[in-house]
């Protein structure tokens, strides 16, 4: 088997003098001529390759279906590019194999076609690729990397992991899949601009950045960009964070700066309501105890009668407002307590409790809709109704067959229970202000304006809210919510 005369010495020149590996193989599959270079690549000696079977070269993983392939490039002869988008080895002589890429062509010497093979080793660039994925891959923040057309061209392990997609899913997708719908349309425009003006930096910065998962759950996450140039091409980096663990943390400082805050205001009104209320009293005593020692010089038994009577009441006034402001503080001191239990069963036992000072006054109970289980601190939850219904009790009493009705109302995130009464109602002026510490609209009832900052204070530890809702002299309704994630049933 010989190549045509004429032809055989400048060939030979030419493919010695190429600097890639060249292989010129007949229509039979034999290789007919070959330079140092491949012969080199391959572990060859001078000359050894020829005349044998271009199949030796080729992996025993693929050799059988190789006739086939080169059946079917003699049929269709063009230049291209061998096995596109696979991954090619070629096998030296010492069975190891070596990855390369091919360039095929065919030329006809005399009559005869001739395929003509350019093989070069890229072991170095595969090297290379594979040291910089393991750099990628170990990486702990998501990696991407992006053309000017926006297609996502890599993706580490992290990031995919980050945004819920399987191993190489991204490859190939436009990288606005992670930007939530409503961003999509701007986004493009945005690349645009980095790419005009690339520097290091972080993404949208001051604005809360958020991806999208595959599974269309958003995430907030920190974005870095940069860009990078090779071989004239422009290519786009960005490192992600999943910042959601961040994000809990801030909100629960958040959340805490403005206990301390709303703790700190509750202690200067605190302050002020003490040195103003709790002295009250005292002012009283004092000039009782003037009056008593008057009284005792003059005899005057009635006087002295009278003095002490009042005395005593202004000491029990100290003692009651005492009292509540020690419960206040507890209600805040101690540590809420998390049981399921009956709404409906919690009522009856207040009812129960209560079921003196109820059928004195006449008052009728209703409840509707309260078969709710509720995870609550029992005690707690106790003290609120408690003081709801004796506040019925104290200031809605007086009417014709007065009614206390406890109904419920659930929504899309709280379960709202209401306590309801039919006495003179409150004017809105003052429905934020009873809540607060020591405030009372009506002196004429006992009591010391802690109730319902009580109330209020329970409700916030379980993550609800306390509320009035009245219209004189329509009755009113006191209102307490509670956060579904508490509601069982
Ligand atoms: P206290 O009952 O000790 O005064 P609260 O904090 O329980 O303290 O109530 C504050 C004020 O709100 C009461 O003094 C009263 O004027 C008003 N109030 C409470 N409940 C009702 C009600 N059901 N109807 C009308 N007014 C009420």
């Amino acid at each position: 088997m010989r190549l045509p005369n004429e032809s055989e010495g400048l060939l030979r020149k030419i493919v010695e003098s190429v600097p890639s590996g060249i292989l010129l193989v007949n229509t039979q599959g034999n290789i007919m001529l070959c330079n140092s270079e491949l012969e080199a690549m391959l572990g060859y000696e001078p000359h050894e390759l020829l005349g044998k079977k271009i199949e030796a070269l080729v992996p025993f993983s693929v050799r059988d279906k190789h006739p086939a392939m080169r059946a079917e490039f003699a049929a269709h002869p063009s230049k291209r590019q061998m096995g596109a988008g696979r991954n090619l080895t070629a096998l030296k002589k010492d069975l190891s194999e070596i990855p390369v890429e091919i360039g095929l062509n065919h030329v006809y010497l005399g009559t005869e076609m001739y395929v003509i093979a350019a093989v070069v080793d890229i072991t170095e660039r595969v090297r290379q690729e594979e040291r910089f994925r393991t750099i990628v891959e170990s990486v702990p923040n998501g990696i991407l990397m992006i053309n000017k057309f926006g297609k996502i061209l890599l993706s580490n392990t992290p990031l995919e992991k980050m945004f819920g997609y399987e191993k190489g899913e991204l490859i190939g997708q436009e990288v606005e899949v992670l930007v939530p719908t409503r961003f999509r349309e701007a986004h493009p425009q945005h690349r645009r601009k980095f790419a005009e003006e690339p520097q290091k930096r972080r993404m949208g910065a001051g604005r809360d950045l958020t991806g999208l998962k595959k599974d269309g759950q958003e995430i907030p996450v920190e974005i870095g960009l940069n860009h990078m140039t090779v071989g004239g091409e422009q290519f786009f980096l960005a490192s992600v964070v999943d910042i959601t663990e961040r994000k809990i943390t801030e909100q629960k400082l958040q959340k805490a700066y403005q206990e301390v805050q709303q703790k700190n205001q509750e202690m200067e009104q605190f302050v002020y309501t003490v040195s103003h209320d709790l002295k009250a009293p005292l002012v009283t005593s004092a000039s009782y105890m003037d009056f008593l020692r008057e009284d005792i010089e003059e005899k005057n038994f009635e006087g002295i009668h009278d003095s002490l009577m009042r005395l005593e009441n202004a000491h029990r006034r100290m003692k009651d407002l005492i009292e509540d402001l020690l419960q206040l503080s507890r209600v805040g001191r101690i540590e809420l307590s998390d049981e399921t239990v009956s709404l409906s069963s919690l009522l009856d036992d207040v009812q129960e409790s209560l079921k003196e000072i109820l059928s004195a006054k006449n008052i009728q109970v209703e409840t509707a809709g309260v078969d709710y289980s509720i995870r609550v601190d029992s005690r707690r939850m106790y003290q609120v109704f408690e003081n709801l219904f004796m506040n019925v009790t104290k200031y809605a009493a007086d009417g014709p067959d007065p009614l206390l009705r406890v109904f419920t109302q659930r929504t899309d995130n709280e379960l709202r229970i209401c306590v309801k009464d039919q006495g003179p109602g409150i004017d809105p002026v003052y429905h934020q202000k009873i809540f607060g510490l020591f405030q009372r609209l009506d002196n004429k009832q006992e009591g010391t304006g802690v109730g319902l900052a009580i109330v209020a204070r329970i409700m916030q530890l379980h993550d609800g809210k306390a509320w009035v809702e009245s219209m004189p002299p329509n009755g009113s309704e006191f209102w307490v919510s509670l956060p579904l994630e508490r509601v069982v049933l």
